[in-house]
This record gives C-alpha cells, structure tokens and sequence, in this order.
C-alpha cells in the first residue's frame, strides 16, 4: 500500500505527518510512502532526507492522485477553511488518517463521508493501554504543556528561579496549574525544572499523585468528586452549581499566584470556566495566565483564542495549537503514533473491525459516518457496524 503525505496548510501549522524516521519504520514493514515535496520543511526535514529513508517525493496532485492511504496532522474538519480544498482530491476508497474534529466539528464528517473516503480520526483513539503508542492527543498536549510553561516564564516579569546573588537574593515565582492531565503534568514538570514553586489541581482524584510525582504541592478544594472520573482519564462534566463553588474556592489560590496555566477540559464539552474577570483582578498586575483551554472556549471568562489580552496589568494568553510551535519534535512523536497507528490497523491486510482501536477511530465508509457518538451529534440514526474493508 502507498501511504501519502501532504504539506500542511492549517494557518501556523509546523508539523507533518511522518518524519523520514517513521517513514523507514513503514518502508520496513513494506509499505510505499510518497511525500508532497517541502512537506516537512517547516518541522526541519528537508525532501533528501525523506527520499533517504526511501520515501518518493512529488506533487501535492499526485500524492492525492496516487496514495491508498493519506496521512495528515490536521485534515478536513480540524482545518475547515484551507483544508476544504482537497475534499474535491479524495477519491471513493481512498484512506484518511489524521486529526478531524469529529466531536467539535460533526459536520465535516458528514461532508468527508461523501467523499466515499474511509476516514479515521485519531480523536476518537479509545484510552486503553494498548492504543498509548499511537495516541496523538497525548503526545501533542505534553509538547503544548512544555511550552506553555516557557510562554508563562518569558511573559512574566520575573524569574521563575530563586536566585542567591551578590545582588540580592531572588525568590523563586509561584506557579498554579489547573488540570493536572497530560499537558498538565507536562507544564509542572517544565516549571519546576525552571526553578518554579509549583502547586497543582484537579477534580479526579487520581490526579494528586501524578502531580505530586511531577514536583507540585498539590491543593485540595474539599469539594466531593465521587463519580468524577468518566474513564480513559477523561474528566465529567459537572454541574454549574460544582463550577460556582470551584471559582468561589480557587479565587484565593490564584491570587497567590504569579502564573496560572490552565489545561481543565472535558471530552466534547465547552471547557468550564474556571477563572472570572474578577479573580483575574484580584490577581497582582504583572501576573499571567496561560490557558490551554482556549480552542475549546477557556479555563479564562477573559480569554480570546490566538490571543494575548490584558486587564488589571494581567496578561491572559489564549494559547492555541501550541504543538505546531515545536514542530520538529511534535513531528517526531505525531510521526511514531502514525506510523504505529498505520502498522496496527493495515499491517496485518485490511482494517479489523472487530478490534476496539480500528473500530473507535473508524469515522467514515463507504460513504457513511459510522461513528456512533458522531452520528449521535448529526442526529442520525445508529447504523449496523460495517463489516469487511
Ligand atoms: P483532558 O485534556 O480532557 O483534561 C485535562 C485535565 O483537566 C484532566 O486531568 C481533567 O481531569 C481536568 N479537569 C477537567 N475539568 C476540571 C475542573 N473543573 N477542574 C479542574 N480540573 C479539571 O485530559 P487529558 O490530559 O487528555 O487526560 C487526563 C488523564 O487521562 C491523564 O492524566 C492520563 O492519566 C489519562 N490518559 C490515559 C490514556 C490511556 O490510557 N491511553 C491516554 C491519555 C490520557
């Protein structure tokens, strides 16, 4: 099977598909790659390295002319507007493998499913030890809790180390992550390797040893949180009335704090708004705030997605697609889940549809939406689960 790479052409977006390492992985197991040229330029992988590792290079037209299966990082759906484009390239049978945004955006599943493509989006991975190797959400969100600590520290206007010098002896900054999750933990670490006091919190109750392993003090609210947890780790949604009572508590923690980077989500929901207007003012001027949260709506009343806003002397970063900013190693790791994800579901022949993995992420064939959360939001009725390839 020839496996097709495309150049990305989300606004901002670095990274690509396979990187020339998990291209030998895939030659190895016999599959052809064929990559659009410059596709991994902008991750720094230049055309040579790729056709080293025995990829072949050529035109955007023939990739989509000539692959069985496309990979993307961000394909129809997760790239609406540039990405709507290459709907009228996919052809009947053809293989889409990639980020879709079937949750947020169901509808361009619809429009993917007329394609007649077999469509799967990586969002819809179950949370099962078996599928961590290809798990794209886990391996983007540490990269983007990793530089969401950096954002903190250099938009701040002080050190994040204590420092002791012959000029004084500086202390070190306070730093408070709300949702302690993979790019939660991932900023925690971060922080404290920059020499941060770090305090964490989350609602599931398994979240206080991770942090706690990471280096964070962890805080307890006294809020009950039986039931919490909706597996796979993900978080429920709760009721407004839990949100009141969580902003009326966090208030004073965050004021204590020079910088806040918020990551609390819950799976196809708004992300609760966990920080008010007036918890931002009651912050010190000079504070920031990071949240991670913005694509889905923000931790933050006050933030604005691809944006900084400041109010009170607080800055408020409206963090999005932090992944694509570290494109070379986000790439790596996107890479080795494809490439993973790929050798499980056509390493063995055609998709098996009776394993949780292929099933799960399957989203489009033979020109339906078969997924049945998505079909759910279409308000579509429940189709039989297709059999075959
Ligand atoms: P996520 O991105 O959905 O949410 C981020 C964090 O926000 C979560 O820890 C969640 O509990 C927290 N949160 C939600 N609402 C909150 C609120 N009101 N207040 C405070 N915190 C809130 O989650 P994620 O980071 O993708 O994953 C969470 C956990 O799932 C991970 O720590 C991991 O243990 C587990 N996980 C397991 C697998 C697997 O087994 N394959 C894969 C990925 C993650």
């Amino acid at each position: 099977m020839l496996i097709g790479v495309v150049r990305e052409t989300y606004p901002g977006e670095g990274r690509v598909a396979l990187t020339p390492a998990a291209v030998v992985q895939l030659r190895r197991a016999g599959f052809g790659v064929l990559i659009e040229a410059g596709a991994g330029e902008a991750a720094g992988f230049a055309d040579q390295a790729y056709a080293e590792g025995g990829a072949e290079v050529g035109s955007r037209a023939e990739v989509f002319g000539r692959a069985d299966i496309i990979v993307q990082v961000r394909g129809y759906g997760a790239n609406p507007e540039a990405g709507r484009a290459d709907l009228l390239r996919l052809r009947p049978g053809q293989v889409v493998v990639g980020l879709l945004e079937p949750i947020a955006n169901p509808e361009a599943a619809l429009e993917l499913a007329g394609t007649g493509v077999t469509a799967f989006a990586l969002e819809l991975l179950p949370r099962i030890t078996r599928a961590q190797p290809m798990d794209v959400l886990s391996s983007q969100a540490t990269v983007a809790g990793y530089k969401a600590a950096l954002l903190a520290a250099a938009a701040l206007p002080k050190l994040f180390p204590m420092l002791i010098t012959a000029a004084g002896t500086i202390t070190p900054a306070k730093v408070f992550v709300i949702g302690a999750g993979v790019a939660g933990l991932q900023a925690i670490a971060t922080a404290r390797r920059l020499g941060a006091v770090v305090s964490a919190y989350d609602v599931r109750p398994a979240a206080r040893e991770e942090a706690e392993s990471v280096g964070a003090k962890f805080i307890e609210l006294g809020l009950e949180t039986a039931g919490v947890e909706a597996g796979g780790g993900y978080a429920r949604a709760m009721d407004e009335e839990f949100y009141r009572r969580q902003r009326e508590l966090l208030g004073r923690v965050v004021a204590e704090h020079d910088a806040v980077i918020s990551t609390a989500m819950v799976l196809g929901r708004r992300a609760p708004v966990l920080i008010t207007a007036e918890m931002v003012r009651g912050m010190r001027p000079g504070s920031v705030i990071v949240d991670l949260a913005a694509e889905r709506g923000g931790n933050c009343e006050l933030t604005r997605p691809g944006e900084t806003v400041e109010v009170a002397g607080v800055k408020i970063i409206g963090a999005v697609n932090l992944a694509a900013t570290v494109p070379y190693d986000a790439s790596q790791m996107y890479g080795r889940n494809i490439a993973n994800f790929i050798l499980h579901v056509f390493g063995r022949g055609g998709p098996d549809l009776t394993d949780e993995i292929t099933r799960e992420t399957l989203l489009t064939h033979r020109g339906e939406v078969v997924n049945p959360r998505v079909r759910q939001l279409l308000g579509l009725p429940p189709v039989p689960a297709p059999s075959g390839n």
